[in-house]
C-alpha cells in the first residue's frame, strides 16, 4: 500500500483512564479522526487538523491534541511546511490548497506602532461620563456644505449629499459568501449587524431568503462569476460592492467545490446543484479604469443612485495608484483586502507570497488620494489583519474610515484558524455544508457572542478616544502625528508617515 511521506502535523491522544466513552468526540469531530470499535476510541491522527473540537466538547478533558513530535529534522531554512508540501507535491503534482490568511512570519506593522496618550496639558476625556462618537459614515463626502436658514430661523443642509452606509461603530463584516460558509454563519453575522448597527457582505453573490430580513444591515457584492446577480439582489441591500481581487489571493479567482453547492447555494447563487463554482480572475468586462467606471454606473443605475458602490481589491504593489483610479471611476468606497485577510480556499503559493499588508495600504492610499484632493470622493475600508480595537484604531490613524473583519469573526463562532476551510468538513459549522455540521451553528448562541466583540470592541475605541482626548472616531481618522513607531526603519516609518517613537 503507497505511504505517504509527508508526516502528519499533529497527533490526537485520549487518555484512556479518564475517557468515559460518551463518544461526543466522535460526533463532533468533522474530520473522522474518531471511530468506535472494540469497545473505544479508536483514533486515525493522519486525519487530525487541530480544529480542537473534540478538546472543547470532551467533558472530562481526556483529548490532547500535540505536535508531532516525529518532526522532520529541524532546519531553519527548510521548515516543517517547506518539506511536506515538496513531498505532497511530489506525490500528486497538485498545488497545495489552504484556508485562512496567511500565517507566515512576515512583520505585523501594528505591533510597531503606538497610540499617544494624554498627559498634564491636553486634559484626556472619561468615555463613562462624556459622550463618544463612534458613528461612521462611508460613501462620498461634498468639499463644501451649504447650509440656510428655513422661515422659523432652523438651519437646513442645502448640499444634496450622495448615498451613504451609517454604521454606528466603524466596523463592518468582511465578505463571506454562503457556500464558502454555511448560511448559519451568514446568519450569525447577519443577526449580529443588525444588532450593532453594522452592516455584514454577501460575499460573491446571492442572497439567500432568510437574510431578507436584515437587508437593511446587509452589503451585497457581484464578484467576476456573477453568481445570483438580479435587481432585487441589486436593491436588496444598503450598498453593492465589486469584486475585484481578495487580500488571500490577488490576481486569482475563486472556485467553489461542486460538493459545497448543494440545493440551497444553488439556488442562491443561481447554478445547478454540485456544480463547481468559478469565478474568473479578472471580471470579463473590466480591463480598464474606464470600464469599471461603466461598470460602477451600470450599478447606480441599476440602483438608481440610491445605494453607494463599493471596489474591492487586494492590496498590491502600486495600490495607491489604483486607489486613485478606482475614486476617479465613481466609487464611493475602496475597500482594501491587505494580503493576511482570510480565504475559504486558496492556493497556500498565492496567499503566502503575494500582495503587501493592509498597514502599507491605507497609509498609501490615504496620502495618495490626500495629494491629489480627492481623499473626500471615496471612503476607505481596511481588511485583512484586524486583530483587536488596538489594530482598528491604528488602521484608522493611518488613514481608513472603518475597519472589516472576517477571520475575528468566525473565532467567535468557534473557529481556531486551523486553516482547512477548503475540504468543507468544519467542525464548528463554519466553512461547510454537511447539514449535520452546520446544524450545531446556533445563530441566536453565536450571534450573541459576535454582538458582545463588536460591544467590547466598541467600548475599547472609546477608552482609546478618551485617552487621545478626542470625543469621535472622525477625528482620529488619518491623524498619523498620534502614532508612534517602535523597531521600525526609516523607509518603513517614511512610508507610513509615522515618527520614531521618542520624536
Ligand atoms: S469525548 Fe472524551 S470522554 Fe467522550 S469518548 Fe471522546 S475522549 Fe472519551
Ligand atoms: S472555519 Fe472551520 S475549517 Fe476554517 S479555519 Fe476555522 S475551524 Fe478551521
Amino acid at each position: 500500500m503507497f505511504k505517504s511521506q509527508a508526516l502528519t502535523e499533529y497527533i490526537a491522544k485520549i487518555d484512556t483512564n479518564k475517557c468515559i466513552r460518551c463518544k461526543r468526540c466522535i460526533q463532533n469531530c468533522g474530520w473522522g479522526v474518531y471511530s468506535w470499535g472494540g469497545d473505544k476510541v479508536n483514533i486515525d491522527t493522519n486525519k487530525c487538523v487541530k480544529c480542537l473540537r473534540c478538546y472543547h466538547y470532551c467533558p472530562v478533558e481526556a483529548i490532547d491534541i500535540v505536535d508531532n513530535p516525529t518532526f522532520y529534522k529541524r532546519n531553519h531554512n527548510w521548515s516543517f511546511q517547506h518539506i511536506k508540501n515538496i513531498k505532497k507535491q511530489a506525490e500528486t503534482g497538485g498545488i497545495p490548497l489552504t484556508g485562512m490568511g496567511c500565517d507566515l512570519d512576515y512583520p505585523v506593522l501594528f505591533d510597531n506602532l503606538l497610540l499617544d496618550a494624554c498627559q498634564v496639558t491636553n486634559p484626556s476625556i472619561d468615555p463613562l461620563r462624556e459622550p463618544m462618537e463612534l458613528r461612521t459614515f462611508l460613501g462620498k463626502k461634498p468639499s463644501r456644505l451649504d447650509i440656510k436658514r428655513d422661515k422659523k430661523g432652523k438651519l437646513k443642509l442645502k448640499t444634496k449629499m450622495t448615498p451613504q452606509i451609517e454604521l454606528r461603530s466603524p466596523f463592518m463584516f468582511s465578505p463571506m459568501s454562503f457556500g464558502s460558509i454555511s448560511l448559519n454563519a451568514q446568519k450569525v453575522l447577519a443577526m449580529a449587524a443588525k444588532e450593532c448597527g453594522i452592516v455584514m457582505n454577501t460575499g460573491e453573490g446571492g442572497l439567500h431568503e432568510d437574510l431578507y430580513p436584515y437587508k437593511t444591515n446587509v452589503m451585497v457584492q457581484v464578484a467576476s462569476g456573477r453568481f445570483g446577480v438580479n435587481p432585487e439582489y441589486l436593491n436588496a441591500g444598503v450598498a453593492v460592492e465589486i469584486k475585484i481581487g481578495q487580500g488571500a489571493k490577488p490576481g486569482i479567482g475563486g472556485h467553489l467545490p461542486g460538493e459545497k453547492i448543494p440545493l440551497q447555494v444553488a439556488k442562491t447563487r443561481m447554478i445547478p446543484i454540485g456544480t463547481d463554482a468559478l469565478s474568473p480572475a479578472p471580471q470579463h468586462d473590466i480591463y480598464s479604469i474606464e470600464d469599471l467606471r461603466q461598470l460602477i454606473y451600470a450599478l447606480k443605475e441599476a440602483t438608481e443612485y440610491k445605494k453607494p458602490i463599493s471596489v474591492k481589491i487586494a492590496t498590491v504593489h502600486n495600490v495607491a495608484a489604483i486607489a486613485s483610479g478606482i475614486a476617479r471611476a465613481g466609487a464611493d468606497i475602496i475597500y482594501l483586502d491587505g494580503f493576511r485577510g482570510g480565504t475559504g480556499a486558496a492556493p497556500t503559493v498565492i496567499r503566502d507570497h503575494m500582495g503587501i499588508p493592509i498597514e502599507h495600504a491605507v497609509a498609501a492610499v490615504d496620502d495618495r488620494l490626500r495629494e491629489e484632493g480627492i481623499r473626500n470622493e471615496a471612503s476607505i475600508v481596511a481588511a485583512g489583519g484586524i486583530r483587536s480595537a488596538g489594530d482598528a484604531a491604528k488602521a484608522i490613524a493611518l488613514g481608513a474610515d472603518a475597519c472589516a473583519i472576517g477571520t475575528t469573526a468566525l473565532m467567535t463562532m468557534g473557529c481556531t484558524v486551523c486553516g482547512k476551510c477548503y475540504t468543507g468538513n468544519c467542525s464548528w459549522g463554519i466553512t461547510t455544508q454537511r447539514p449535520e455540521l452546520t446544524a450545531r451553528l446556533d445563530p441566536e448562541v453565536y450571534g450573541q457572542r459576535l454582538m458582545n466583540l463588536i460591544r467590547a470592541w466598541n467600548h475599547e475605541l472609546m477608552e482609546i478616544l478618551g485617552a487621545l482626548g478626542v470625543n469621535s472616531i472622525e477625528s482620529l481618522r488619518g491623524s498619523r502625528e498620534r502614532l508612534r513607531g517602535v523597531g521600525l526603519d526609516s523607509a518603513t516609518l517614511d512610508m507610513l508617515g509615522v515618527k520614531p517613537a521618542g520624536r
